[in-house]
């Protein structure tokens, strides 16, 4: 709990002891959730928080770079406490937003580099299928 207050204080954010629960969830985890999750778990702890203070808070934690945003085409946004840049997958069936751990970047920013001529600063990498347990559903 205090290292989140401190997270916020290093990025000049006034500490609430919602904001500070709400940037706890998403430390906690490795689901990536939507506002909506955030929401439901913060409830626990904060029956009366809105939901329009949780996106107001997710969006102040994405414009201070505490956290950051993850675009699913056709889906609503979903958040990583893990700021620096990874890849992920998502499954299109139910949902699930995973990291993939071990993955060369570098593979893939130089050849992007070369063909542009760009300084490329940040990728974002989403691959889209699905998952373990719905792979066997969707075959049928
Ligand atoms: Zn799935
Ligand atoms: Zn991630």
């Amino acid at each position: 709990m205090y290292h989140s207050e401190k997270m916020l204080r290093e990025k000049g954010i006034k500490v609430t002891p919602q904001r500070a629960a709400i940037l706890d969830v998403l430390r906690d985890t490795r689901e990536h959730p939507g506002v909506e999750v955030i929401y439901q778990r913060v409830k626990k702890q904060f029956p009366s928080i809105s939901l329009a203070t949780v996106y107001k808070t997710v969006e102040l934690f994405v414009r201070s770079n505490l956290i950051q945003e993850l675009c699913l085409t056709g889906d609503v946004s979903r958040y990583d406490a893990r700021v620096e840049s990874h890849p992920h997958v998502a499954c299109m069936n139910c949902g699930k937003v995973e990291d993939i751990d071990n993955f060369d970047m570098e593979y893939i920013i130089e050849p992007a580099e070369q063909a542009t001529g760009y300084k490329i600063l940040k990728e974002e990498i989403m691959y889209f299928g699905y998952c373990g347990d719905c792979k066997g559903v969707m075959d049928n």
